[in-house]
């Protein structure tokens, strides 16, 4: 960490209260933002991917699911384009370029980048990343951090929700 980078710890008692911090989170962003999500399986990386493309405007009847097939969905129907990614089955860092994922964290839109802690040295150092652990039940916990434009994010969200903080 250096001093241009910011972190956030967030509690999140259940999922109605994690389908309204995405919705914040959406009213922050921006073109070019990229958000990466991590936690094991289960944690609520989809979720709240959707959460954040119901709050850019997606069409709550497009339902948001797991890309980890296909890699990426493209979903154009909302305030930004929204271009939700899964590096999950990524073999190796060729496969990044063959996807060609620089031009989705350069493009208009916004990029939701499930496991993006899966080839960490290739990950642009604006990205405000998403750590998800689990509590009991529907508890979460949020460990948000980021540098430049994620820093900004970090610190946008604790100004504007002091009630979510736990820890700075
Ligand atoms: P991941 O993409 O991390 O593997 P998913 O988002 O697909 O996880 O699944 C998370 C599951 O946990 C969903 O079935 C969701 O309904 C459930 N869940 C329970 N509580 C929460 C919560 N607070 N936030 C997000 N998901 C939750
Ligand atoms: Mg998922």
């Amino acid at each position: 960490m250096t001093a241009l980078d910011s972190s956030l710890r967030l509690f999140i008692a259940d999922q109605a209260r994690m389908a309204a911090f995405g919705e914040i989170l959406a009213s922050l962003l921006e073109p070019g933002d990229v958000i990466g999500l991590c936690g094991d399986l289960g944690a609520g990386k989809t979720f709240l991917s959707g959460a954040i493309a119901h709050g850019l405007g997606v069409p709550q009847e497009v339902p948001i699911t797991s890309p980890t097939f296909v890699l990426i969905h493209e979903h154009t129907d909302g305030r930004l384009p929204v271009y939700h990614m899964d590096l999950y089955r990524l073999g190796d860092p060729s496969e990044l370029y063959e996807l060609g994922l620089w031009e989705y964290y350069d493009g208009a839109g916004v990029c939701l980048v499930e496991w993006c802690d899966r080839f960490e040295d290739l990950w642009p150092q604006r990205a405000l990343v998403i750590a998800i652990g689990l509590g009991k039940d529907e508890e979460r916990f949020l460990e948000l951090s980021g540098a430049q434009r994620g820093a900004a994010l970090c610190q946008a969200l604790a100004q504007a929700h002091p009630e979510l903080i736990l820890s700075t």
